[in-house]
C-alpha cells in the first residue's frame, strides 16, 4: 500500500496556530521539534509502552490468560477467572479475606 505524505506549507501551518494565540517564533519552535523527532525512539516508546500494557492486562499469577477478576472487597484486579477460583482465602495483592469477585467483562 502506497504512503502519502502531506507538505502543510509553512504559511498554512503559521496561520493555523496564530488562530491558536501562537506567534511565528513559537510555531517556528513548535515546528523544528516536531521535524526533529526521532523516529526510532518514538518506534521504541510505542513498543515500550505496548509491553507495558500487555504486562497490565495479563494475569498476576499463571501469566498466562487474561487477568479480568476483581477481588471484593479491595477491589484489586490481579488474577484471571481460572486463577481467582482456585484462590479464594485472600486477595493476591494486599492479602485482605475476599468475600466475592468480579469478572470483567468487556462489551
Ligand atoms: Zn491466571
Ligand atoms: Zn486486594
Amino acid at each position: 500500500m502506497p504512503f502519502f505524505q502531506i507538505e502543510h506549507p509553512w504559511a498554512v501551518t503559521v496561520q493555523a496556530l496564530a488562530e491558536f494565540g501562537y506567534s511565528e517564533s513559537e510555531a517556528k519552535i513548535a515546528l523544528n521539534i516536531f521535524k526533529n523527532r526521532n523516529a526510532t525512539s518514538d518506534r521504541e516508546f510505542v513498543l515500550r509502552e505496548n509491553q507495558r500494557l500487555k504486562e497490565y492486562m495479563i494475569c498476576k499469577i499463571c501469566k498466562n490468560k487474561l487477568c479480568d477478576t476483581v477481588f471484593l472487597p479491595c477491589g484489586h484486579r490481579v488474577s484471571c477467572w481460572g486463577c481467582a477460583s482456585l484462590w479464594e482465602k485472600s486477595c493476591f495483592h494486599c492479602w485482605k479475606p475476599l468475600n466475592g469477585a468480579v469478572r470483567i467483562l468487556d462489551a
